[in-house]
């Protein structure tokens, strides 16, 4: 298969992470988890007590940390400054406040310009995950899914990861992802949206089998194109330079 690039957006619980991973690791493809990184720089901001509702300090401290991705989508990584972040970019607190910090230009220049380096470096092909992959950060990809489901099914599931952690109140729950996805499609730079050439899907009703199934069927289709059209280029430059016949 083609060393393909695949962009994964859509809200908050719609399996994004899950089917992601999934489809990267049936397929040999890298992975990067964008919001994983937003959720980095928010807990570097939160631990070096930047006002995170002042977006000119955001802004300003957006250039210090320094934040690595891990790319196996068996066992992805995201360090700040060489410290494992894993653990504390899930906690609650970080999930209240990485909105604000995402919302800054500056803290997205910056984030934007790691992933399009990651993505450039994963010459087997890549599967990034997010809210702005297929508009901003890599328009040119070979395949966009934008990834939907009902606000119930959405905080079901995210109710169902947090069981164990956290609060896992359905009706909570519900409220504090609305309330992000509101922020997350309202900002002004590069807010969450479906690119026009994105193929939507639907999860609500599916189970995670399913929406893997589908997307790596997406998947393979873009590769054989992809495959095909610069079998095509090649053929007839070929045809060109008089080495084959059409
Ligand atoms: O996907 P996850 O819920 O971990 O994302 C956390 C937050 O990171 C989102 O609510 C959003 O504010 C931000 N984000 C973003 N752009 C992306 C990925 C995530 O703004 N490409």
């Amino acid at each position: 298969m083609s060393a393909v690039i695949v962009a994964i957006d859509g809200p908050s619980g719609t399996g994004k992470s899950s089917t992601s991973k999934a489809v990267a690791a049936a397929l040999g493809l890298s992975y990067l988890d964008t919001g994983a990184q937003y959720r980095a720089i928010t807990w570097w901001m939160l631990s070096n007590d930047v006002p995170i509702g002042d977006p000119e300090a955001v802004a300003a401290a957006a250039v210090r940390p320094e934040i690595v991705s891990g790319t196996d989508p068996g066992a992805p990584t995201i360090a700040v400054d060489g410290v494992d972040a894993s653990g504390p970019i899930r906690t609650q607190e970080v999930t209240a406040a990485v909105s604000a910090v995402s919302a800054v230009a500056e803290v997205r220049a910056r984030i934007t310009e790691l992933q399009r380096s990651i993505a450039a470096g994963a010459v087997g092909g890549i599967v990034v995950e997010g809210r702005d992959i297929g508009t901003t950060v890599l328009p040119d990809a070979d395949l966009k899914v934008f990834l939907t489901a009902s606000p119930e099914a959405r905080a079901a599931r995210r109710s169902g990861e947090l069981k164990g952690k956290a609060a896992t109140d359905l009706s909570a729950t519900r409220e504090a992802l609305i309330k992000r996805d509101h922020a997350d499609s309202s900002r002004k730079t590069s807010p969450l949206m479906k690119a026009d050439d994105a193929v939507e899907v639907d999860t609500t009703q599916l189970t995670l089998d399913q929406v893997v199934e589908c997307v790596v069927t997406l998947i393979e289709k873009a590769a054989a194109e992809k495959d095909g059209g610069s079998g095509r280029a090649e053929r007839s430059a070929a045809a060109k330079a008089g080495q084959i016949s059409k």
